[in-house]
């Protein structure tokens, strides 16, 4: 298999699926650049390796041509971390792009429009009335299947060699994120992001320093119950914080008053603790939470066993006492997995759980434990409280992550190794 390292660029058009969908104000200002960032080394390598680039991404969820979603906005962001000029086609199709993309010399930079103005990136025909009867649906299926060849096939003939830096949508079976990489048997690679974000959760799931903690929070178990039990395979312990939490306490028979409750999954939170149990993984989630009578700041707070919460309030972050139990358990792990914030975080009142967890893994981190945070709401805890660069790898792909870690082989990445 190729890699970016030893692939040969030179002359050579390079097309990359990169995740450059970042979040943009009112003003088509980028709020946050770490997407960006993050695919800037696999770009320059091809550059400084005598190739050139067509970069493509897509934007936002648009149902078709919108200026709202045009990659326009992000050209600057993108000339000034690349140091050089970067020259857009306003469509992802079309005479032009094929003319601009022939015409690529050597380090120059081609940034196609948003992907998704098409229907055909995703694959999924739109406008198609719900009610519509079953066989008007499955022809319009079959139909959108052959356009969405001729598109993957149109974007493949601008270029030589692909790469697959989008780590974001690796679980996505999209033309630019899987479909496209048959039309390179010999000539496709991931780029860095894709290859930092499998070696550091292969660290975790495959090749783990034991002893190995997961701590999973976040507001509900019915998002996260494959993984839980995908990583009964692989902890020690597993620290479950947040509005997750409550669903067991309550299948234990604790009294959680008015806490996020998931009553549909009670059940299975009550054999998820039998299955730890068998699998001998240790569980941690009991200890005193800080409870509140509102749900915002000015609420009144205070602590209390996490079983027997009156009625009326509701846990909303990991006390101290509870943490100080789970510092414990860090400061004797190798390995460290953390998805999903242990209280909530946006509220300030109920932040400090969280930000207590984030620095603990920073200063644990320092000390030569692997630890990986992944999942939307944690990094987004731990960027806004200052750690992201405090902890060994911090995952960039959400729901990518989320499927990896559930032990699916996700299409972006089967796409490349086939
Ligand atoms: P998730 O997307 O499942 O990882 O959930 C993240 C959300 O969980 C964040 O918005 C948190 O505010 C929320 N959360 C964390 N702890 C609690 C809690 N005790 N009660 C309600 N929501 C919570």
């Amino acid at each position: 298999m190729q890699n970016i390292d030893n692939y040969d660029f030179r002359g050579k058009r390079a097309i990359v699926r990169v995740d450059f969908n970042v979040p943009l104000s009112d003003s088509f200002q980028i709020t946050d650049d770490t997407r960006i960032r993050a695919a800037i080394p696999t770009l320059k390598k091809v550059l400084a390796s005598g190739g050139s680039l067509i970069i493509m991404s897509h934007l936002g969820r648009p149902k078709g041509p919108s200026g709202k979603y045009s990659l326009k906005h992000i050209i600057p962001a993108i000339e000034e971390k690349l140091g050089r000029e970067v020259k857009f086609a306003p469509d992802c199709m079309g005479r032009e792009v094929a003319r601009l993309s022939a015409t690529l010399q050597p380090g120059e930079v081609l940034l196609l429009e948003n992907l998704r103005f098409y229907a055909e990136e995703e694959g999924k025909p739109r406008d198609l009335a719900e009610d519509a009867p079953e066989d008007i649906k499955k022809a319009a299926k079959s139909e959108m299947k052959e356009r969405q060849k001729k598109f993957t096939l149109k974007l493949a003939s601008y270029a030589d060699c692909y790469i697959n830096d989008a780590f974001g949508t690796a679980h996505r079976s999209h033309a630019s994120t899987a479909l496209i990489a048959k039309y390179f048997p010999r000539d496709k690679m991931f780029g860095y992001v894709m290859e930092g974000e499998i070696k550091a959760i292969d660290k975790v799931l495959k090749s783990p320093v034991h002893p190995v903690t997961a701590i999973l929070g976040g507001a509900k178990i019915s998002t996260k119950i494959a993984i839980i039990e995908k990583l009964f395979d692989v902890v020690d312990n597993m620290i479950i914080g947040g509005g997750m939490a409550y669903t067991f306490v309550k299948a234990g028979g604790g009294k959680i008053g008015s806490s996020l409750c998931e009553e549909d999954q009670l059940e299975l939170a009550g054999s998820i603790l039998e299955k730890a149990k068998a699998k001998n993984v240790r569980l941690y989630y009991s200890g005193d939470v800080v409870i509140a009578d509102a749900f915002n700041n000015e609420a009144n707070s205070k602590v209390c066993p996490i079983d027997n919460i009156p009625e009326g309030w509701m846990g909303l972050d990991a006390s101290d006492s509870m943490i100080s139990e789970w510092e414990k358990v860090i400061r004797q792990s190798k390995t460290i997995l953390w998805n999903g914030p242990v209280g909530v975080f946006e509220l300030e009142k109920f932040a400090a759980g969280t930000r207590k967890i984030a620095s603990l893994l920073a200063e644990v981190t320092s000390g030569g434990v692997f630890t990986l945070v992944g999942g939307g709401d944690s990094v987004a805890a731990v960027t806004q409280m200052g750690f992201a660069g405090k902890v060994s790898y911090v995952s960039t792909g959400g729901g990518a992550m989320l499927e990896y870690l559930e032990g699916i082989e996700l299409p972006g990445i089967r796409a490349i190794r086939e």
